[in-house]
């Protein structure tokens, strides 16, 4: 337990050799050949990116992210140690490797962890390999990034995936807003989960979560929420991107905004760990807790928010 709440993280990454799956903006390095002022531009970039990253870890006090390189089963191992460290009963990575690394983790831990599919929604084989991944491997959910998707996510195309996950009864995590640290990307012909509201309208039965309360599309995603009762929210990860925007916004407005307009049972915890040796982001749990907790939210509805709804949404009450 972590005060009196059984928490389920519903939004993390299981970090193992050579995943780039999370982060990672713009990775445009100059090629031999470039010209020597376009080498030194994108040089100092990298740099000024680097600069912003650190300044991030330091305002939030967490240590350099560790070098050395673990199997996925020992980062599995180092994840049950975390849990149990802070109280935290489950832990669901939304990418990890691959869908059969990951699943390969959640086998050894399947009461404290669980784990999302994530693979390319455009290939040709995505709707089976979603079966398989869920069917067979025992996943509870599909994590895309939509901004890395190169057709619009409404495009006919993707509709055998969509067709699957209804089938499948899974949720549906798609990132949508500026996507990596410093340097990434915020301009896509699906950055805003707007995009998305064709399809969460044709799919009435899937439940779609949006996380980081959609970063710098905050207003696009309250009215998509306010159109598609199946559309969810969660609030992983630092939120600093409210530094960004051209008025004053904070963590506590976002949780008090959208409690009021969509109310308890549309809203997720999620950390977005992923790094160690900072591990499970605890800071951000704590954060939370003390907000919700301020605004006088009832215990039942806590109680639905730091853990419920992933029960609910992933499928967890049944079963262990
Ligand atoms: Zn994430």
């Amino acid at each position: 337990m972590f005060q009196d709440l059984q928490v389920v993280d519903f939004h993390a990454h299981l970090a193992v050799p050579g995943d780039p799956s999370h982060g990672g903006g713009s990775k445009r390095t100059p090629p031999a050949d470039a010209d020597p002022q376009v080498a030194e531009r994108l040089r100092v970039r990298d740099k000024q990116n680097q600069l912003a990253r650190r300044q991030w870890r330091q305002a939030y006090d967490f240590p350099e992210p560790e070098s050395d390189e673990y199997t996925p089963a020992e980062q599995g191992e180092r994840w049950i140690a975390e849990l149990d460290r802070h109280g935290i009963d489950r832990v669901c990575f939304v990418t990890g490797g691959g869908n059969d690394t990951l699943a390969s983790v959640v086998a050894a831990h399947p009461d404290r962890i669980c784990g999302m599919a994530h693979h390319d929604p455009t290939a040709p084989d995505a709707a089976a390999e979603l079966e398989r991944a869920v069917g067979s491997l025992g996943l509870r959910g599909y994590k895309m990034f939509a901004p890395r998707i190169d057709v619009p996510l409404a495009d006919r195309s993707l509709y055998p995936v969509w067709e699957a996950c209804e089938r499948l009864g899974i949720p549906v995590l798609i990132h949508f807003g500026m996507l990596g640290a410093a340097g990434g990307v915020s301009y896509h012909q699906n950055i805003s989960p707007v995009v998305l509201e064709p399809v969460a309208r044709d799919f009435p039965t899937v439940d779609f979560v949006i996380p980081h309360f959609g970063i710098q599309h905050v207003t696009d995603l309250l009215f998509l929420c306010w159109s598609c009762p199946n559309v969810h929210v969660d609030s992983s990860g630092s939120n600093q991107w409210v530094r960004w925007m051209p008025y004053p916004l904070t963590l506590d407005d976002l949780f008090r905004k959208f409690y009021e307009t969509i109310g308890p049972s549309r809203l997720l915890f999620g950390s977005d760990s992923s790094w160690f040796p900072r591990g499970f982001a605890i800071r951000y749990l704590q954060d939370q807790v003390r907000i919700a907790r301020l605004m006088n939210m009832p215990a039942d509805e806590l109680a639905l928010i730091f853990g419920g709804n992933a029960r609910r949404l992933l499928g967890l009450d049944t079963g262990a």
